[in-house]
């Protein structure tokens, strides 16, 4: 499991916290950081004696974000990372379907041409 690192932003007292999700290797039991405990700490669980270490983990974090971000999935049309092979790019607004691209133009032309391929079939149908 990743250790997810994020800031949460407090607006009353106007400060930025780090919050961090650790897993136990130990009892493999996960829990939250957050910057007012220590860099290194015991595992909360009571029976458990693994003690973690807020650096290294995040230094793991890292290391695994860099060797996975070569197979993301990028954007056929502006080779922008997107999040699935299904959607809409919010680089370039172009509808990606797998390793095909439209342009919103483009997918109108084939909702149209579908639309008359569908009403074609119903005619023969009926
Ligand atoms: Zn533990
Ligand atoms: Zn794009």
């Amino acid at each position: 499991m990743l250790p997810d690192t994020y800031p949460i932003s407090n607006e009353r007292e106007n400060t930025v916290r780090l919050m961090m999700k650790m897993q136990c290797s130990k009892c493999s039991k996960s829990f939250i950081w957050t910057d007012d405990l220590p860099l290194r700490g015991k595992c909360p669980t009571d029976d458990c004696d693994w003690h973690y270490d807020v650096r290294k983990e995040l230094g793991k974090a890292l290391e695994k974000k860099a060797v996975s971000s070569p197979d993301s999935i990028l954007c056929p049309s502006c080779r922008n990372p997107i999040t699935s092979k299904w959607t809409i790019c919010a680089s370039c607004g172009n509808v990606v379907a797998g390793k095909q691209y439209f342009t919103k133009k483009h997918l109108f032309t084939l909702v149209v041409f579908l639309l008359v391929i569908l009403s074609l079939i119903y005619r023969y149908w009926s």
